[in-house]
């Protein structure tokens, strides 16, 4: 028995499923999940010693690699100062100037402490400042799990939402409207017929926990126009695309400006943060300014502050990310070759550092419905071998794989060539 699954079994008994958030477990590619001893820069080490090329970076915090030791100082060089006061310090005004610098749309901006918290605010926020209860989520688009964001579509799209989870009330479902994301069409169906009813859009500009789907043109600008037209507001969840498709997110690559963005992830280097923020006028209906109420007794953490900081300015280092771009579009280009040549059919999509691989012959993927008709049998088969191999992809075909700046030459000749074997175990059935 290897040690992970010995770490594994001890873990069931105390924490339900042995795993802190569910996707850990490995449930959707089955086997026993890889327990972690310690990682640097593109690799992870397991508790059997042994060594692992890491496509997940802590689900997209380690955009520089792991342990990065600007960080590590950063975070080290707090520490006698005390790890928490309660009262506000410096810190959150410099990762306040920061992101209102680095994120076009933000002018005012609170920290939190997740992206579930991020998220469940702006949306609070939204609704506070336009007195509507309506949202809009679109299918496939993941943004925490707080109520009013764990919701499925109903049997039509202007139906009202039904809860994807036990302990949803029905009451807060169905004020969440689920539409096709990329399915311009069906947005502007919907605003025409309710627009004045929706406090906001909540939307991933680039999805990626449908695997990764970046959004076709002008799907963001009806986005923008609709909410315009309405007086909703539209709100970017960022927590994943920010930092990483490009310095400014997914707003700046795509140039659609939104009036309330979350963060998550990147923003706290590694250490538990998220943020949301936006238009000014907004903003400032929250407490204390405003009537609507949200806090957090560590919300805005000296250590995370630290880490985050560190982070964000390292990553306004020219060419940054179009390091992290080339790797990846090389990365895909090589995947699909490879597949290619083993009549393995496989489509990949790629939005700066992030991308995903989809095992279909449709050549490109748009939506949740079309996410969901890939082989899954086949992604775990792949999954399995390369994780053999030692390369660690993101354990689902649902989710969005990162690369980090310590991902090099070195690292895109290891995984394609852990990807060749694998296609061919692949095709030998
Ligand atoms: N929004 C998006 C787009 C995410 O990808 C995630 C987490 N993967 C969240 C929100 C929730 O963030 P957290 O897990 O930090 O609560």
């Amino acid at each position: 028995m290897t040690r992970s699954a010995e770490l594994f079994e001890r873990a069931q008994k105390t924490i339900p499923g042995g795993v802190n958030s569910p996707v850990r477990a490995f449930k959707s590619v089955g086997g026993t999940p890889l327990f972690i001893k310690k990682a640097e820069g593109a690799y992870m080490v397991d508790e059997d010693d042994r060594r692992y090329l890491d496509y997940v970076g802590s689900w997209g915090p380690m955009i520089t690699g792991h342990a990065d030791p600007d960080i590590l100082n950063a975070v080290r060089s707090r520490l006698d100062l005390g790890l928490s006061y309660g009262a506000p310090t410096g810190l959150e005004t410099e990762m306040a100037e920061l992101l209102c610098e680095l994120v076009p749309s933000m002018d005012r901006v609170r920290m939190v402490n997740s992206g579930t918290e991020a998220t469940m605010s702006a949306i609070r926020l939204a609704r506070g400042f336009t007195g509507r209860d309506k949202i809009v989520k679109f299918e496939g688009c993941y943004h925490g799990h707080s109520d009013s964001l764990l919701v499925k579509a109903g049997s039509g799209a202007l139906t009202f939402g039904v809860p994807t989870s036990p302990g949803v009330p029905e009451d807060f479902a169905k004020h969440t409207l689920t539409l096709t994301f990329n399915d311009s069409q069906e947005v502007r169906d919907c605003f025409k017929e309710i627009g004045d009813q929706i406090a906001c859009i909540i939307v991933e500009p680039v999805a990626g926990n449908m695997n990764c789907i970046p959004p076709e043109p002008g799907f963001l600008e009806t986005l923008r126009e609709v909410c315009d037209q309405s007086g909703a507001l539209l709100i970017f969840d960022e927590v994943m695309s920010g930092f990483r498709v490009a310095l400014g997110g997914a707003q700046e690559a795509y140039a659609v400006t939104p009036d309330l963005t979350t963060l998550g992830k990147i923003v706290g280097g590694g250490l538990p943060v998220g943020a949301f923020g936006g238009k000014e006028e907004v903003m400032n209906q929250l407490s204390p300014l405003g009537p609507v109420y949200q806090a957090g007794t560590l919300s805005g953490n000296p250590l995370a502050m630290a880490a985050g900081i560190t982070l964000l300015n390292k990553l306004r280092q020219p060419n940054f990310h179009q390091q992290l771009s080339d790797y990846a579009q090389k990365l895909c280009e090589g995947l699909e070759a490879r597949a290619q040549a083993a009549k393995i059919p496989l489509t990949t999509q790629q939005a700066g550092g992030m991308f995903g691989i989809f095992f279909t012959d449709a050549p490109k993927v748009t939506t949740f419905a079309e996410a969901t008709q890939c082989n899954l049998e086949q992604f775990k088969q792949f999954f399995h071998a390369m994780l053999d191999q030692g390369v660690y992809l993101a354990p689902s075909a649902y989710e969005a794989s990162f690369v980090s700046a310590a991902h090099g030459e070195k690292e895109l000749a290891f995984t394609l060539a852990a990807a060749e074997q694998a296609f061919a175990q692949l095709k030998a059935g």
